[in-house]
């Protein structure tokens, strides 16, 4: 049987619960333990999969198709360990499956209330995480404690304190110790009030995770012991780390977290100093070379819109001892020509994925700069198709080429609907998801890349290049390196004789590990690193 960690948040939202989740899932991979890690998400969508970056931030894909809260690829990145669908619920989920169930007729005479039939299906569904080969369970609740929607995960939660026993069960409460810059010191107010709402649920928790800008003094250690009701040593200091969030793991390594949580589950694990994760954290911070790569999107002004790609960057500059500047640049200013002097300064180009109209032209604009000047380019998804257009319309002479879900009307649809999804009516969980295998071109860019011509990686889209014009495309010298195995979608393109042009209709962001570099991004940092070496 499992142990289960839950993980809850208080005072305010945004403090990088999953982060933490994530850090402690990582503590207890190098502890040799076999573990899970599980989002709940108080939220009444079914899942992420239909709302805007402005609302969620990415939408993460997992290797089974599930689209899903971001922080499933913290939990991938920092612990290695895949995620699926289990991984992930929402309120909506839940609600959805207790109503399904009703209607079907399985608690026919019965009430259906909160509790316990949703909360039992709560318990149910972070049950699902415990398969034979697993030590421990890490749930993280999402939302703050004192949210209503959050009531039913937290009383779930409680409930399996009791049933699973004390000792087999540990709650662990992140929270937010401000700065008074007028008073000039901490206060420890706020965590006192959100773990007396824990409380007052019947919760308390074994270990307190406290976030803070500045050091937390050795008094106000003991005021959050006295008053939270938790002891001294559990307090644990999580302060801004300097440099990256893969530090995070060590900040709680150092105040003994991984200890307290064998002590408390009394397992014997041999102990581990990190030594992987603490070589890997030590070449982000000394690097030896820096390169800007500009991330071309319409969402550049948010930080969570493109994560997985920022982070995947960072480690493609891992790969070669390299610090990556991200320089963010906005689709619409290129369009404007605001940001002609951004794209002039960077040693790489990426292009993401996306939907829409909004920018289009912009991102069109910048492969045909990275094309035309030689500048290394990755694109991702949305990418790719740009990539097809511009090269259908710059190099085939195909004016007007287009994507039909920009243009319906275009008289050269190089990109289009995939013919299986023109029946498509909902728009949740309907797009070709999840991962499927590519058949890449011996003596390609990509297979060399990859070093293998079987690959698989994530997918979320629901148009392809047109299979019309790929005689066209190829005639006109672009590779369609990668296909489908029964060779009917194009999964990847690349242009011979370009330092680095590259672009994938998948989304390799998504598998891209501090300790396991995506080759894609690993490439493309290799290329700009060149290009910068060259141009000094
Ligand atoms: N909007 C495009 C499609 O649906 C690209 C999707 C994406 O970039 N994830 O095919």
């Amino acid at each position: 049987m499992a142990k289960y960690i839950f993980i809850t948040g208080g005072v305010v939202s945004s403090l990088g619960k999953g982060v933490t989740a994530a850090s402690i899932g990582r503590l207890l991979i190098n502890r040799r333990l076999r573990i899970r890690m599980v989002k709940m998400d108080p939220y009444l969508n079914v899942d992420p999969g239909t709302m805007n970056p402005f609302q969620h931030g990415e939408v993460y894909v997992t290797d089974d198709g599930a689209e899903t809260d971001l922080d499933l690829g913290h939990y991938e990145r920092f612990t290695g360990q895949p995620t699926s669908k289990r991984s992930n619920y929402t309120s909506g989920r839940i609600y959805w499956d207790v109503l399904n169930k009703e209607r079907r007729g399985d608690y026919l005479g019965g009430t259906i209330q909160m509790i316990p039939h949703i909360t039992d299906e709560i318990k149910a569904c972070i049950r699902a995480a415990d398969d034979k080969d697993v030590d421990v369970v890490l749930v993280e609740i999402g939302g703050t404690v004192g949210d209503i929607e959050g009531l039913t995960f937290l009383e779930a939660i409680r409930q399996m304190g009791l049933e699973e026993g004390r000792d087999n069960v540990m709650y662990i409460h992140l929270t937010y110790v401000p700065f008074i810059r007028a008073a000039g010191e901490i206060k420890t107010k706020p965590s006192q009030q959100s773990v007396a709402k824990l409380r007052e649920i019947g919760i308390t928790p074994d270990v307190l995770i406290c976030r803070s800008e500045v050091a937390i003094s050795e008094d106000a250690r003991r005021k959050l012991s006295l008053f939270c009701n938790v002891p001294v040593h559990a307090v644990i200091e999580e302060r801004d780390v300097a440099h990256s969030i893969y530090e995070i793991p060590l900040v709680l390594f150092e105040q003994g977290l991984d200890e307290l949580i064998m002590v408390h589950f009394r397992l014997a694990r041999p102990p581990s100093r990190l030594a992987d994760w603490r070589a890997m954290v030590d070449a982000v911070i000394h690097p030896k070379h820096k390169v800007r790569i500009g991330v071309v999107g319409k969402y550049s002004d948010l930080q969570d819109a493109y994560k997985s790609i920022y982070e995947a960057l960072t480690h493609g500059g891992m790969a070669h001892q390299t610090g990556v500047e991200i320089i963010k640049i906005g689709a619409e200013a290129i369009e404007s020509g605001e940001a002609a002097a951004d794209l002039a300064r960077v040693h790489g180009i990426l292009v993401p994925g996306g939907f829409g109209s909004r920018g289009i032209e912009g991102k069109i604009q910048s492969v045909r700069y990275a094309r035309e000047n030689g500048v290394p380019f990755l694109g991702i998804c949305l990418g790719l198709q740009c990539a097809v257009i511009e090269y259908a319309r710059n190099v085939c002479g195909l004016a007007g080429a287009n994507s039909t879900e920009i243009d319906k009307a275009t008289p050269h649809p190089v990109v289009c609907l995939m013919s299986e999804q023109e029946k498509v009516i909902d728009l949740g969980g309907t797009m070709r998801l999840g991962a499927w295998a590519c058949a890449l071109k011996a003596g390609s860019l990509a297979a060399k890349l990859y070093g293998s011509t079987s690959i698989s990686e994530r997918h979320r889209h629901r148009y392809e290049v047109s299979n019309k014009h790929r005689p066209q495309l190829e005639a006109a010298g672009l590779s369609l390196s990668g296909t489908s195995p029964d060779g009917a979608l194009v999964e990847m393109v690349e242009l011979p004789g370009h330092p680095y042009f590259i672009a994938t209709q998948a989304h390799p962001e998504f598998k891209s590990q501090p300790l396991a570099p995506h080759p894609l991004f690993a490439g493309l940092v290799g290329a700009a690193l060149k290009r910068c070496t060259e141009k000094k």
